[in-house]
C-alpha cells in the first residue's frame, strides 16, 4: 500500500520520485527501464545544464539519482510492465505483467511513447534484419550502403543527416506532398549530393532474402507501384503513447494521449495525474516531461496531504 505510484522510468517519472522521495511520499516507481526514449540517443544537446550528453549517460545519470534517493519509502521496480490498471474501494491498483499488484492513494501515469511500427508485409521479418526503428544504435552497421528512411518528420529529416555522414545514399520516402519536418533541417538535407526525397508515396512491401534487399512503394500520384534498391530501411513514423493500461479508465484523445489539465497535470480521474508524452500535451521534449512530473507531483502532494 503506497502513497504513489509512478508508472515510468524516463524524465517525468524519474524527476517525480525525486520530488516525491524529498516529500517522505511512500512511493514505488514501476518502469520497465529507466531513461525512456532518448537513451538511444548519440548525443543530447539541450538537456538543461549539459551542453552534450549521450542518452545512455543520461540513463546512467537518472539511475544514480533514483538510487541515491531509495530508502524504505522508495521502491525502485524496474522490469516490470504495468498491463492494467483499476479503481477499487477508492484505491488504484497497477497490475504488471508478472502479476504484482501496486495499491496507491495514488498514481502518477508516466509512461511515454514508443516507435509507430512499419505495417507492411516483410517489415516484422526483416527487423534487425535491415528495417530498423534507432538511427543512432544501427546507423554504423549501413556505411557505404543505399539506405532508405520512412518518416517527413523532424525525426526522419534528422535521421537522413545522421545517415548520410556514412552511408552511399539516402532516399527519404513521404506519404504527403507537405513536410512536418522544420524548413531549416529540410534545406539541410536536400541541399546534400547524397540525398534523394520522394514524396507523395506509399511503403508497400520489404523486399529480401535473408537481408533486406529493396522496399516497394506506390507512387500516389501514378499509382505506379516501384522498387527502391536499398540495405537498410530506417522507420521514423512516429510514436504511440503507452496507455493501453488505461484504456476505459480514463479519458483518452484521438491518438490515445491522456487528457490532462496543463495547470496541474490531472487527469479526468480524481487520484490519477499524467505527464509527459503520455499526455496531450503539445510539445514532447525531455526538460518538459521532467517538468511535468514536477508539477504533477507538487499537485498530488497537497492532494494527498489533504485526505
Ligand atoms: C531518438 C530520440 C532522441 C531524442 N532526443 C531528444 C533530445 O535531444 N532532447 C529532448 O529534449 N528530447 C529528445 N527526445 C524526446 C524525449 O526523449 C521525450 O520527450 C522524453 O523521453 C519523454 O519522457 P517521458 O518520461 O514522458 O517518457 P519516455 O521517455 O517515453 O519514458 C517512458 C518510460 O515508461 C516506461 N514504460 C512504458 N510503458 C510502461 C508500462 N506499461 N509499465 C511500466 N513502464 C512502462 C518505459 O520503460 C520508460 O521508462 C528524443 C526522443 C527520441 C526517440
Amino acid at each position: 500500500m503506497y502513497d504513489l505510484i509512478i508508472i515510468g522510468g524516463g524524465p517525468a517519472g524519474v524527476a517525480a520520485a525525486v520530488y516525491a522521495a524529498r516529500k517522505y511520499l511512500k512511493t514505488a516507481i514501476i518502469a520497465e527501464e529507466i531513461g525512456g526514449q532518448s537513451t538511444v540517443s548519440e548525443g543530447i544537446e539541450n538537456w538543461i545544464g549539459s551542453t552534450k550528453i549521450p542518452g545512455a549517460d543520461l540513463a546512467k545519470a537518472f539511475r544514480a539519482h533514483l538510487d541515491a534517493m531509495k530508502s524504505d519509502r522508495l521502491e525502485i521496480a524496474v522490469g516490470e510492465r504495468v498491463v492494467t490498471l483499476s479503481r477499487t474501494n477508492g484505491m488504484i491498483v497497477a497490475t504488471t505483467k508478472t502479476n504484482r499488484e501496486f495499491s496507491s492513494k495514488a498514481v502518477l501515469i508516466a509512461s511515454g511513447a514508443s516507435r509507430r511500427k512499419l505495417n507492411v508485409p516483410g517489415a516484422d521479418k526483416f527487423e534487425n534484419k535491415g528495417v530498423t526503428y534507432c538511427a543512432s544504435c544501427d546507423g554504423p552497421l549501413f556505411g557505404g550502403m543505399d539506405v532508405a528512411v520512412i518518416g517527413g518528420g523532424n525525426a526522419g529529416f534528422e535521421t537522413a543527416l545522421q545517415l548520410l555522414a556514412y552511408a552511399k545514399s539516402v532516399t527519404l520516402i513521404h506519404r504527403h506532398k507537405e513536410f512536418k519536418a522544420d524548413a531549416v533541417t529540410v534545406e539541410k538535407a536536400s541541399a546534400h549530393p547524397n540525398m534523394r526525397i520522394i514524396t507523395h508515396a506509399e511503403p508497400t512491401e520489404v523486399i529480401g532474402e535473408q537481408f533486406v534487399t529493396g522496399l516497394r512503394y506506390k507512387d500516389k500520384d501514378s499509382g505506379e507501384v516501384k522498387d527502391l534498391a536499398v540495405s537498410g530501411i530506417f522507420v521514423e513514423a512516429g510514436v504511440i503513447p503507452n496507455t493501453h493500461f488505461a484504456e476505459g479508465l480514463l479519458e483518452l484523445d484521438t491518438v490515445k494521449r491522456v487528457k490532462t489539465d496543463p495547470r496541474n497535470q490531472r487527469t479526468s480521474v480524481e487520484g490519477i495525474w499524467a505527464a509527459g508524452d503520455c499526455t496531450d500535451e503539445l510539445y514532447h521534449q525531455n526538460n518538459i516531461a521532467a517538468g511535468d512530473g514536477v508539477k504533477a507531483l507538487e499537485d498530488l502532494y497537497l492532494w494527498i496531504k489533504k485526505r
